[in-house]
């Protein structure tokens, strides 16, 4: 199977301001350049544009291709479900989003310290299991954020799980906080083959310092900045799958241009990449990655990471960015709760994958922003 998997987290819309209203028409157009160029792998998850990602699947792949045409990953999210009895009810509704009588990957969802707990409490691991034997889905595995110790404890208590799904891109590879390498090391130390996800750091690794894109195109004028991220994990010799959020035709034109054919990364390569990262690394200021996965409880619809966004470019760009980050702070505003008016309920903190201290931050861009 080709490396280049498509993302459904961040499709298209119709709204800049609703992810719910999704651009299908240009999902199809995008699922068809990419089955075309010979990718089959699509990604998706409940939580994705509030469940609207499996029925645009659904509408663009599912209705319009062969059932063997494709493979379809989805995910169990423990945080989208009260009780474990509601486990079948949530696996019935996503088979019938996405119009398939059964998943080719089903993933426990974003597991980590307290995610992977409750998913032994409930019983998710033998939920996976059960319809695994029942052929509903033919692979199990889980994705995952969190430290590389506990990842090693998972895998040895869980040899029944063939996959990981990890976040892993040149920023993180040595992070204390994401342990990419590490992760990496573990998966690929108990057999177990690597999906990658955030290879570009949820666009963080696009609109990357002047003095990096200098790097890059001194080196190799005719290639994307964005290709030397996913090049960079579908390089790895354990890695599967990269997937690639796509949100419009051009990013599907230019991640097919470079995975169809795909040139490992070369040791010259490399060194401008650690050289990147050292200068990216100095000039984030939130390291989040626009999971979303915080926004939807936040009681005071508080754009988390569109704010957090917002104030890392001004850091990065400087006061030359000022008037835009205002004007933007200004407008989300008008449909979102302010930065300030977090009643600090942790609601967010508790579905971060990245562990940020969302409350800490959300006064840092009060402060700067208000
Ligand atoms: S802590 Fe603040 S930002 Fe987070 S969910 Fe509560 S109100 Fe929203
Ligand atoms: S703050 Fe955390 S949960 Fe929210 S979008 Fe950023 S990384 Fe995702």
């Amino acid at each position: 199977m080709k490396k280049l998997g498509f993302g459904l987290m961040r499709l298209p819309q119709l709204d800049p301001n609703d992810n719910t209203a999704i651009d299908l028409e240009t999902v199809k157009g995008m699922a068809d350049r990419f089955m075309e160029a010979g990718f089959t792998y699509f990604d998706t998850a409940a939580p994705y544009h509030r469940g609207n990602s499996e029925i645009a699947f659904r509408e663009a792949v599912a209705k319009r291709y062969p059932r063997d045409a494709y493979t379809i990953t989805d995910k169990l999210t423990l945080f989208m479900i009260q009780r474990k009895e509601d486990f079948p009810a949530f696996f019935a509704a996503q088979l019938e989003r996405l119009g398939v009588e059964y998943m080719d990957y089903y993933w426990l969802h974003a597991l980590g310290e307290s995610t992977y707990r409750q998913a032994e409490e409930w019983g998710a691991f033998d939920f996976l299991q059960q319809r695994k034997a029942e052929g509903k889905v033919k692979h199990i595995g889980f994705s995952f954020h969190d430290k590389a110790a506990l990842l090693e404890e998972i895998l040895t208590r869980h040899p029944e799980m063939e996959y990981v799904q990890l976040q892993l891109n040149y920023l993180d590879w040595e992070d204390a906080t994401v342990e990419s390498r590490k992760c990496y090391e573990a998966a690929t130390r108990h057999g177990k083959p690597v999906i990658v996800m955030e290879p570009i750091k949820g666009g963080t690794l696009v609109n990357v310092p002047e003095e990096v894109k200098a790097l890059f195109t001194d080196y190799a004028p005719e290639r994307s900045i964005a290709s030397w991220a996913i090049r960079f994990a579908a390089s790895l010799p354990n890695v599967m799958m990269v997937l690639s959020g796509m949100s419009d035709e051009a990013q599907m034109a230019d991640n097919i241009g470079y995975m169809k054919h795909l040139e490992p990364m070369k040791e010259e390569e490399l060194a401008i990449l650690e050289k990147a990262r050292q200068i990216i690394q100095g000039k984030i200021a939130i390291p989040c990655t626009a999971c979303r996965y915080c926004v939807d409880d936040c009681p005071r619809k508080i754009a988390i990471p569109d704010y957090f966004s917002i104030y890392n470019n001004l850091k990065q760009f400087g006061p030359k960015q000022g008037i835009v980050a205002y004007t933007y702070y200004g407008n989300l505003t008008q449909s979102h709760g302010k930065a300030s008016e977090c009643i600090k309920c942790g609601k967010c903190e508790s579905h971060c994958p990245q562990h940020l201290s969302i409350r800490a931050y959300l006064e840092t861009v009060a402060a700067e922003l208000e």
